[in-house]
């Protein structure tokens, strides 16, 4: 399937990604973000999915309200760890009848959380791969897969997770997305081992506007993802100051992305982490054009 038109004159594809909401007041947040990031001419925009099927009811919920309300293209993330074949149809079944045909489809974490031994359940998929495997068989959908650029924690290598990059390719995956890194020199070496290992999907950056270091870096060391000396000295002293913070994380992102696109690369996987103002503060920087504006632009 994969349809990859020029979504923006400068040649720049977006995507957002988005968690299911845990309490109303979450909900809110989601619903009022995603409103005030429809504005941006997004390629397509994904919802997360717990590991074991933990939000199934709050994914599915907000992936079909998604794809029947709002104007964005629609994938759901979809985990397979700790599932039967049977149980991961199922759910596939579940998320096909809600109008869903974009996967972004993942092995998720053991139960005990990133580090922890993981155990293939043995009457299901043992990984992402398999999984691909298994939607290209029930039907042409557009599917996504993860890559790391700084390495998954639990692989031997590069080399191991490149090998399984490799695999989930020629299962039918049309791209992957990657964790989130801040270092694009570890990027471009790692896309040109994917290329030099015979990969041709799209390898789409996935880009986290900085909401909070201090946080980000607990979540950081249980993705992998190294955190650069020079973030420290860039929020260095900013602690109290929200506006300037909020300046600096978008400045980070942009530069970030421009420095991405002077390396060739087009298609970005925005982490909003369900808020909308960092996000646009990003694109504004990039010079993107929000949608309202290029229709009054046309109108005038
Ligand atoms: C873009 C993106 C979106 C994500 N969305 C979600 C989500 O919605 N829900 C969620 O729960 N998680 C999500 N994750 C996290 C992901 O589920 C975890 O990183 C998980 O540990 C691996 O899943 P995977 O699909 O990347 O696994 P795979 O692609 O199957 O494997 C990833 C790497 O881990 C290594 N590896 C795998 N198994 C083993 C093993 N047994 N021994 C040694 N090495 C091994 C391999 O080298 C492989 O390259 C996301 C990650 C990314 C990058």
């Amino acid at each position: 399937m994969s349809s990859r038109s020029e979504s923006h004159s400068d040649g720049i594809r977006i995507s957002f990604e988005f968690f299911p909401p845990k309490s109303e007041e979450a909900e809110q947040q989601l619903w009022n973000t995603v409103e005030e990031l429809s504005d941006w001419d997004a390629e397509f925009v994904s919802v997360t999915y717990g590991a074991g099927g933990s939000t199934k009811a709050p994914t599915l919920s907000a992936v079909r309200k998604m794809i029947h309300e709002t104007p964005f293209t629609t994938a759901s993330h979809l985990t397979c760890v700790g599932a039967t074949r049977e149980d991961t149809h199922r759910v596939i079944d579940e998320f096909l009848a809600a109008g869903v045909r974009r996967f972004v489809a993942l092995r998720g974490d053991p139960p005990g959380g990133v580090g922890s031994a993981y155990q293939p359940h043995p009457g299901g998929y043992a990984n992402a791969a398999e999984l691909v495997q298994a939607l290209r068989e029930r039907g042409d959908f557009d599917i996504s897969v993860s890559a790391y650029p700084e390495k998954h924690p639990e692989s031997r290598d590069t080399a191991a997770d490149i090998d399984m990059l490799k695999r989930k390719a020629e299962n039918g995956a049309d791209r992957a997305l990657t964790q989130f890194f801040f270092d694009n020199d570890a990027f471009e070496r790692y896309h040109d081992r994917v290329r030099a290992a015979g990969i041709k999907i799209p390898v789409v950056p996935g880009i986290m506007p900085i909401q909070n270091l201090t946080q980000l870096k607990r979540f950081a060391g249980a993705c992998g993802t190294n955190i650069p000396s020079w973030l420290d000295e860039r929020f260095d002293g900013l602690d109290e100051d929200v506006e300037e913070r909020a300046k600096v994380a978008a400045d980070v992102a942009a530069e970030q992305i421009q420095d991405l696109m002077r390396r060739g690369i087009h298609e970005f996987h925005l982490y909003t982490m369900n808020r909308s103002a960092l996000v646009s503060a990003v694109l504004e920087r990039l010079g993107l054009e929000r949608k309202v504006n290029a229709r009054a632009g046309a109108a005038a």
